[in-house]
């Protein structure tokens, strides 16, 4: 199996920001997110059990996942949420292991925000955090998504803290300060990783 490192931390920590980093140096991504998207697809297994179980007006004109109307379906419903979650968490964690095998670069990187919350963290021979105070979280989310204070919150409440996720870190990426200090800690963690692989191989 490839040497996979797990890329975690709360929203707006700077997961996206260090992976485009490590994406330059020419390592393969695979994001939990995307992956997510992927799976309901228009044609995909999962969106055609979606469509018969909810029903077509889950789908868009275009025949994609109306994703804000299903948002709304399960809500309310914890039956339906759970079969949801069913259909939906073995076709997300089958497509994210088929592509970290496929994945040709030295090492792959797994990124997710609930990396450790969903225990993917037991397909990764590293964790790397990224790091930054709440207060900055905070700040650099609502500025990204221009999104009310009060519902950043609520998905950092949701998400483990950050005592937590650093001590289940292998590695920290201190993202409280610019963007040219975090491109040289990826430029240092890139180092360390291919001398583990290096090692690991002798
Ligand atoms: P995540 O993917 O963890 O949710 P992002 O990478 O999208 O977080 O970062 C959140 C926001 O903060 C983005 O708008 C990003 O451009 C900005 N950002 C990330 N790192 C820094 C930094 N070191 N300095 C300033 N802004 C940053």
């Amino acid at each position: 199996m490839t040497y996979v490192v797990g890329v975690t931390g709360g929203i707006g920590s700077g997961k996206s920001a260090a992976t485009a980093e490590f994406e330059k140096l020419g390592i393969t991504i695979v994001d939990a997110d995307v992956v997510a998207r992927q799976v309901v697809m228009p044609g995909s297994p999962c969106l055609r059990a979606i469509a018969e179980h909810f029903g077509a007006e889950l789908l868009t004109e275009k025949g994609e996942l109306d994703r804000k109307a299903l948002r709304q379906r399960v809500f309310s419903n914890s039956e339906d949420k759970e079969w949801l979650n069913h259909l939906l968490h073995p076709a997300i964690r089958e497509e994210i292991l088929t592509q970290l095998k496929l994945a040709q670069s030295p090492y792959v990187i797994l990124s997710a925000p609930l990396l450790l919350e969903n225990k993917l963290e037991k397909y990764c021979h590293r964790v790397l955090v990224v790091d930054v105070p709440e207060t900055k979280q905070l700040q650099r989310t609502i500025q990204r998504d221009n999104s009310p204070k009060e519902e950043v919150e609520a998905i950092m409440k949701a998400q483990l803290s950050r005592a937590e996720r650093l001590q289940k870190a292998d590695d920290i990426l201190n993202n409280n300060g610019t963007i040219e200090s975090l491109q040289q800690q990826v430029n240092q963690l890139h180092q360390r990783y291919l001398a583990a692989i290096i090692a690991q191989e002798k």
